[in-house]
């Protein structure tokens, strides 16, 4: 998910495309103001059977593209599924992948309350976990921010990175006040710069070329985004809208409930550093909240 959903709606792919000697994408068919051109879904691998990571939220119209891109890849068949997180555009599609190619192993970190929701059996990995196939080697690592349960892949024989939705090919990531902490987030952004990657292959958008420079832009966004937010405040208590109006002054007023939710997972970040509290009691919407700059 992207929290710029007028920019990623004019962004257009193809519905498949062979990124690498050991990356294919097929695009999931789900493109919106949240998924861009959609999900991108990833065949992994150099052999018969693949690796699949993240099958889309499960539309009739995937399939068929799927089964092109494994064709352009040239394999048979799939090994497992890997799932990044639990967001239903990514771990939505796996029942019908399931049905039309038989069961196969459905690895991800768990996320009890979120994967109870599927009827498929997961298998738990976690943080250094290494899953193989002909041609490639994944190593997972815990990239929680976005959502608590997300995970990167390195692909050691490229020295590239599967982002999920930690980085983005276009736009820049949300991070929901509720679920997510940008805290963790910028924790894990700083992961994804010391594992230095080349290329960066994200959930949504185009293959990013330099993996490093992309990381270092999503670090200096967010700061540069709350050193705006801790300026507007200044000496002042402000609610959460208030603050939205002035550093979002250039957006329309469409995006100020997302924007409202980033500006929340800032101050919850500020708070939990001892520079921001609230003032004031429960509010129905985040945007009337008031906080204030310690
Ligand atoms: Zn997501």
């Amino acid at each position: 998910m992207s929290e710029s959903p007028a920019l990623l709606l004019g962004s257009v792919m193809p519905d498949f495309a062979v990124w690498s000697e050991r990356v294919t994408v097929a695009l999931g068919q789900n493109p919106s103001a949240f998924t861009g051109p959609g999900t991108n879904t990833y065949l992994i691998g150099t052999g018969p059977q693949r690796i699949l990571i993240d099958p889309g939220d499960g539309r009739d119209e995937y399939l068929p593209v799927l089964e092109q891109a494994m064709e352009a890849a040239g394999c048979e068949g799939l090994q497992e599924i890997i799932v990044t997180h639990g967001h239903p555009d990514h771990i939505g599609g796996v029942q019908s992948v399931l049905d039309r190619y038989g069961d196969t192993k459905v690895s991800k970190r768990p996320w009890p309350e979120n994967d109870a929701h599927y009827g498929f059996e997961i298998t738990p990995i976690d943080d250094g976990c290494v899953i193989k196939t002909e041609g490639a080697t994944l190593r997972g690592f815990h990239a929680p921010g976005h959502c608590p349960d997300h995970l990167c892949f390195m692909l050691e024989e490229e020295q590239a990175i599967f982002s999920g939705d930690n980085i983005l090919g276009i736009g820049t990531t949300i991070i929901p006040a509720e679920s997510g902490s940008l805290s963790d987030y910028m924790t894990s952004l700083g992961r994804i710069e010391g594992e230095a990657p080349k290329r960066i292959y994200p959930a949504h958008g185009p293959c990013i070329a330099d993996g490093q420079a992309k990381v270092r832009e999503y670090i200096e966004h967010r700061l540069d985004r709350e050193a705006q937010i801790i300026a507007a405040f200044g000496s002042e208590t402000r609610s959460v809208i208030e603050v939205v109006r002035t550093v979002y002054a250039a957006y329309p007023e469409a995006l100020y409930p997302a924007a409202g939710q980033s500006v929340t997972s800032h101050l919850i970040k500020l708070e939990i550093e001892g520079r921001a509290a609230r003032s004031g009691g429960e509010k129905d919407s985040v945007l009337d909240v008031c906080w204030r700059m310690t």
